[in-house]
């Protein structure tokens, strides 16, 4: 942290909480803790000229609420039985974020619920008979738990056209398959949710100031740190142009958390590392194709492949014009956030974390060979995979647009070998004053839990203080649904009736 010799230090403001990046971690956190203590000073710092621009832009993600009621790799079969705990973690999660969304709803902060959240039914779509097998065991076991209670199984190629006609015309007869349904599922503008959050935060007195990157970060012996904050609308080489002292920063930078974080000096990210992955959607607005695929349709992952190459075939609805997705083709990009740099991979390389990165790169070869192999998909071979959704598809209608990157974890396991991971940690410093979060799915869907755990680590003497107003914003606090399954059907019932979604099926109207 310097400023040119000769030239006059730039001004220090003083603020009790920065937020660093403008996605929706930081707008969740932001008005979490506005809502908790409003007489804290918040500042938020993104590099891009808007916020929503990397991986919380609707473009950039699926949309998906994910809450296990698709996501086949949520519910691996071990010995026999379908290991739920994943599913029901993930959906247990998604009603707190749901929580939390029907409060703002209530409360004015948000606007009309379907500015960021729609009903669209989630399904999972399988092949063979061995699959097919596999899909009615896990609704089976799925349905007996009340967060899970409205999801079907059908092989009925009628039953599955009426859910989603185009997974069923034009399909070979030999072609066995077999869907879930369930029409609790939703899809979410991540980018409207943050934008309508720091647009409350703004308007009460939170100051968010976009193109102004956060470069440096640096401990002071009070424990507070100073913040270097670059124009980045200005060019030219020059030192920061302003500084801000924070007694507490969260590092909401998605991708670059990691490398804001090393340059802070953390040892708590030491051996970390991440594997960035690009991606791209096939996407179309064909008015024959879109008005009759309104659900979001997940399949298993290629043997071998990582489970952020399920394909999926989803209906999107984006600031109010419906559109499909389908994809991810991921492939190789050495950028850890869309907007990035060639130079993030190398540049994040230190002595501590050389091991454990080449470790993933030897153990991953497969992973690395697949991800070349789909950046050298040709057309023809990108329609024979959406046919396996969609039987009649036809490249022509659709455009390729690129997706968000993805920065996957890598950390050394308890052996001392580097892992890849494929969730998202937070890291928070020894003395609580730094919390930044890495990795990348399910993020966005479980925003509002991974604030709740940061709170109460970064934050623990305001705990009892904090109760109440938390307990009002989410009345299952520290309650487990799956445990209660009328406190589970209430609940649905009445965040489904706030944000107008498909409110669940009752244990007693079960067949
Ligand atoms: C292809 C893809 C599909 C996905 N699908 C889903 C899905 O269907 N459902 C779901 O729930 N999640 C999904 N995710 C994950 C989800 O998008 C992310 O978890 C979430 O958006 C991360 O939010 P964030 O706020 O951490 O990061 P971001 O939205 O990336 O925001 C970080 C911000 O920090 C800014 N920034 C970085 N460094 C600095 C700095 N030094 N100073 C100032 N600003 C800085 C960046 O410009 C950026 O705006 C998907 C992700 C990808 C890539």
């Amino acid at each position: 942290m310097s400023s040119k010799p000769g030239t006059k230090p730039p001004a220090t403001y003083e603020c009790d909480v920065a937020l660093v990046g403008g996605g929706i971690l930081s707008a969740t956190f932001g008005m979490m803790l506005h809502h908790l203590q409003p007489d804290w000073t918040i500042h938020g710092y993104e590099r891009l000229p808007k916020v929503a621009k990397e991986s919380s832009n609707p473009w950039n993600n699926a949309g998906t609420g994910h809450s296990g009621l698709c996501e086949l790799n949520y519910t691996p079969l071990r010995d026999g039985v379908i290991d739920t705990s994943k599913a029901v973690k993930t959906n247990e999660d998604f009603q707190v974020s749901r929580q939390l969304w029907s409060y703002f709803v209530e409360n004015g902060v948000l606007g009309h619920p379907d500015t960021f959240i729609n009903k669209s039914a989630h399904m999972s779509l399988v092949h063979g008979r061995d699959d097919i097998e596999f899909l009615r065991k896990r609704q089976e076991t799925l349905r007996t738990l009340p967060t899970f209670s409205s999801m079907e199984f059908s092989e009925d190629r009628d039953q599955i056209a009426e859910w989603a006609p185009l997974l069923v015309e034009g399909r070979d007869l030999n072609d066995e398959i077999a869907v879930t349904w369930d029409p609790e599922g939703t899809d979410v503008n991540f980018g409207s949710l943050t934008r309508q959050f720091f647009n409350y935060l703004s308007y009460h007195g939170v100051k968010v100031e976009t193109s102004r990157e956060v470069t440096d970060m640096t401990q002071n012996p009070d424990g507070s740190w100073t913040l270097d904050i670059h124009d980045t609308g200005r060019r030219g080489e020059r030192g920061p142009d302003k500084r801000i002292r924070a007694k507490f920063v969260f590092v909401g930078a998605g991708g670059w958390a990691l490398k804001l974080m090393q340059r802070a000096g953390l040892p708590e990210v030491d051996g970390y590392g991440l594997f960035p992955v690009s991606g791209k959607w096939l996407y179309t607005t064909d008015p024959t194709i879109v008005p009759r695929h309104t659900v979001k349709v997940y399949a298993k992952p290629p043997v071998g492949a990582p489970p952020m190459s399920n394909p999926h075939m989803d209906a999107r609805l984006i600031n109010g014009a419906r559109s499909v997705l389908f994809g991810p083709y991921a492939g190789m990009n050495p950028k850890f956030l869309k907007n990035g740099s060639v130079l993030d991979l190398p540049m994040s390389i230190r002595p501590h974390n050389i091991k454990p990165m080449l470790d993933v790169a030897v153990d991953n070869l497969d992973l690395v060979k697949m991800l070349a192999g789909m950046v050298l998909e040709t057309k023809p071979m990108q329609e024979n995979d959406l046919r396996d959704f969609y039987p009649l598809a036809d490249i022509a209608d659709w455009r390729i647009l690129h997706a968000g990157q993805r920065a996957q974890i890598i950390k050394p396991d308890k052996t001392d070998r580097g892992k890849l991971e494929f969730g998202t940690e937070i890291i928070t410093s020894r003395d609580g004053s730094v919390a930044g979060v890495l990795g990348a799915s399910p993020g966005a869907s479980t925003a509002v839990p991974i604030m709740l755990e940061l709170l109460k680590t970064c934050f623990p003497s305001k705990a009892d203080e904090w109760r109440p107003k938390l307990q009002e914003v989410i009345p299952t606090l520290g309650k487990t649904l799956t445990d209660d399954p009328d406190l589970a059907f209430e609940t649905l019932t009445r965040t489904a009736k706030v944000l107008d979604l498909e409110p669940p099926t009752h244990a007693n109207e079960k067949a």
